[in-house]
């Protein structure tokens, strides 16, 4: 029973993975993306069920749902509008009327042994996505071409439980919640994305990227792709360079970072690249992505849509989106990100490095709104980037999920600019709001961090340091003005760093009569 396995990847290790460079010397990548986003409305996309995150198993379920016998769908119109809208942002046209398409197949995570989607009647259809990826010779925009936007349910979550993997391979039993049954999705796939050559795996992130930065604009999503919300599948092909035809494609499923979905398509380039250089050909067939290892390990061998028995759903009327309402969605996109990143550019006079740096960073947002709360760009970007990036990464939070508001930041920033605070100062009370202690103005106050500058507390600091190091004093007295910077230091130590230190070294000259 309880013998020791260790799970081998041998019966999937296949031939040796051929070095990236070396592959990209002999083949071409093709890609294509398929996006889930989750979609934040309030109840599942044919319910009135809520789609809240983390609640009891099998709590937020009803009959239609769980699909008992006689219950019927009712689309959801807050999904319907998020489609369109992510449609509009993506440069698609609105098909006038379409129907829902029953996705036949089994699995127990599924009531129903179907999915309800869309099939041949998308809802949008032929758009496209700018993405800049960075290259050493500057930024490089690639224009990726939206097949269709289209909607379906999300299954339930299934857990095997008693095996090493966590997969159903070697588990004991499965258990199932049937919370995430039913909430919308929209699946975003892309064109074959065609003449990236090396820089494929940077464009699918970039696009990834891109992808999530709109849907959080449009705010019809968290797209939050560690906890699900969003979740790439990402399909690779190669061909010898100047063949006539793409090459057989593997869809990686389970890349659930940016990161993994750059290293998803490198990997299954290296991959395919040493299957092909020993002679074997590429399967279609779906691969899961393993975070530890950065590889792939086969999955099952990929359907042929005839294999769903796709058929329209009889249960659901068509959808027929109005111009009229359609237009009115329009009207409701909000400044688009590759809009505001133009404007900020400009705006704050930008570099291409230095908006790189804070579209990396996910800050342009927070910049922006501290910006609004009076600071100037300059230095509230030097905060957030600096200071704040730096205590996101140690708490492994995201910048904006920090517990600070712009509003504070620009507050920090307003009492540097009037003198209260020197920069050290700051990053006391940054640290304290972080850490629950109130208002910036309070922080000060009970940490006791205003910079000492009136003369009376600091004449006397500087007397004392005077009495203390009286040769030092002596050889500012004969002359030698740059000694002085020794008695500023003392001050600054008794001050514990408080002290405005230019106007300590004024009072330390005029004491000694050296100015
Ligand atoms: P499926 O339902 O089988 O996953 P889809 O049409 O939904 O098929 O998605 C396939 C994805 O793969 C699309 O993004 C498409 O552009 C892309 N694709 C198609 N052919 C190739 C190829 N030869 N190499 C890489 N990607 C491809
Ligand atoms: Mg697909
Ligand atoms: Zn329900």
């Amino acid at each position: 029973m309880a013998h020791a396995v260790t799970p081998s990847t041998a019966p999937n290790s296949g031939p040796t993975p051929v070095a990236y460079e070396q592959a990209l010397a002999k083949y071409e990548p093709v890609l294509g993306l398929e996006t889930h986003i989750e979609l934040g409305t309030a109840s599942k996309m044919f319910c009135s069920c809520p789609t809240a995150f983390g609640a009891e198993p099998n709590t937020q379920v009803c009959p239609v749902c769980l699909a008992l016998p006689g219950s019927l769908p009712v689309v959801n119109r807050k999904a319907v509008e998020g489609a369109i809208r992510l449609g509009l942002a993506l440069n698609c046209s609105i098909a006038p009327w379409g129907r829902f398409a029953r996705k036949n197949y089994f699995y127990p995570d599924m009531p129903k042994n179907y999915q309800i989607s869309q099939y041949d009647e998308p809802i949008c259809v032929d758009g496209h996505l700018d993405v800049t990826v960075d290259t050493p010779e500057g930024p490089r925009v690639f224009r990726v071409d939206i097949e269709r936007v289209h909607m379906e349910e999300d299954t339930g979550k299934t857990s095997h439980v008693g095996g090493a993997t966590g997969r159903i391979h070697g588990a004991d039993y499965s258990i199932v919640d049937y919370n995430r049954a039913g909430i919308p999705l929209l699946e975003i796939v892309t064109k074959p994305i065609t003449g990236t050559g090396e820089l494929a795996p940077l464009v699918a992130r970039a696009y990834a990227a891109e992808l999530r930065d709109l849907v959080r604009s449009l705010g019809i999503s968290d797209v939050r792709m560690e906890e699900g919300s969003m979740r790439c599948d990402v399909n690779v092909s190669i061909n010898e360079r100047g063949a006539d035809e793409w090459g057989t494609r593997s869809e990686t499923k389970n890349v659930n970072s940016l990161r993994s979905v750059e290293r998803a398509v490198r990997s299954e380039i290296e991959r395919q690249a040493g299957v092909l250089e020993d002679g074997q050909k590429v399967v279609q067939e779906t691969r899961h992505f393993q975070e530890n290892t950065g590889r792939s390990i086969s999955g099952r061998s990929k359907e042929e849509a005839q294999d769903y028995r796709y058929f329209p759903d009889p249960d659901l009327v068509p959808v027929a989106p109005s111009e009229e309402w359609i237009e009115e969605l329009r009207a409701t996109l909000p400044e688009l990100p590759a809009a505001k990143r133009a404007r900020v550019r400009a705006e704050w006079n930008l570099t291409d490095t230095e908006l790189r740096d804070l579209v990396n960073a996910d800050a342009i947002d927070l910049v922006e709104a501290t910006v609004a709360a009076g600071a100037p760009s300059a230095e509230a970007r030097k905060l957030w980037l600096n200071e704040l990036s730096r205590r996101a990464t140690e708490q492994e939070v995201e910048l904006a999920s920090l517990p600070i508001t712009p509003g504070q930041v620009a507050r920090i920033i307003a009492l540097v600019a009037e003198g209260t605070l020197t920069n050290k100062l700051a990053r006391q009370v940054v640290e304290g709001v972080l850490a629950g202690e109130g208002e910036p103005d309070a922080v000060v106050e009970a940490r006791g961090l205003k910079v000492v500058s009136d003369d009376g507390a600091l004449g006397a600091a500087v007397d004392e340091a005077i009495t203390a190091n009286p040769d030092v004093a002596e050889k500012v007295r004969g002359g030698k003005v740059a000694a002085a910077g020794a008695l500023v230091g003392a001050v600054m130590k008794a001050t514990r760093g408080q002290a405005d230190a230019g106007r300590a070294r004024e009072l330390i000259l005029e004491r000694l009569g050296a100015k």
